[in-house]
């Protein structure tokens, strides 16, 4: 099989209280593991595509032949965005952005809360299932949100910072309440691994 589940780079508890147990571990083991079988059958006949990563897929999603191309877009995309997802948040991280990226949300937004707010509201914004992002587009710094299984390395941008927002990632703590959800995230957020992202 081409593609794998990434293990979790924590315990299933170990975001508590911000994000729950059961939830973490349904979001990984079955929604996540779901979108990697998916795109492993997917790719099943297609040996050249096989030998390709996560990002040359993605990156090159338009050249994928058009029987698999909504397969992989929907399966790859749900893999990268999760598999980025679970290392953009760490047990005892959150607070203002370190490091040098710091540096490029204050001049890009104004302030960390001026991000912090602007990123939360386009999150909060999304209509139904879907994905809130800091991309880097070019040289500068944007916020955005993409449906479904929607990624910016599709659209040539890299991405550095995600949140999930389907119901799936906080409706069993959370029920309707996503604003509290992302509120909360915050508490969450691995910005060693957003530099890393940004370098
Ligand atoms: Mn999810």
């Amino acid at each position: 099989m081409p593609h794998a589940l990434p293990a979790l780079p924590y315990a299933y508890n170990a975001l508590e209280p911000h994000m729950d147990e059961l939830t973490v571990q349904i979001h990984h083991d079955k929604h996540h593991a779901a979108y990697v079988n998916n795109l492993n059958t997917a790719l099943t006949p297609y040996t050249d595509l096989q030998q390709m990563s996560l990002d040359e897929l993605l990156m090159g999603i338009a050249s994928v032949p058009e029987a698999i191309r909504t397969a992989v877009r929907n399966n790859g995309g749900q893999h990268y965005n999760h598999s980025m997802y679970w290392e953009v948040m760490a047990p005892g991280a959150g607070g203002p952005a370190t490091g040098a990226v710091a540096g490029a949300i204050n001049a890009a937004f104004g302030s960390f809360e001026a991000f912090k707010d602007k990123f939360s509201k386009t999150a909060l914004g999304q209509f139904g299932s879907g994905w809130g992002w800091l991309v880097k587009d070019g040289a500068k710094l944007a916020i955005e949100s993409t449906s479904n299984a929607g990624c910016p390395l599709m659209d040539g941008r890299t991405p550095l910072l995600v949140i999930d927002v389907w119901e799936h990632a906080y409706y069993l703590k959370y029920q309707n309440r996503r604003a509290d959800f992302i509120a909360t995230w915050w508490n969450l957020v691995n910005w060693d691994a957003v530099n890393k992202r940004f370098k």
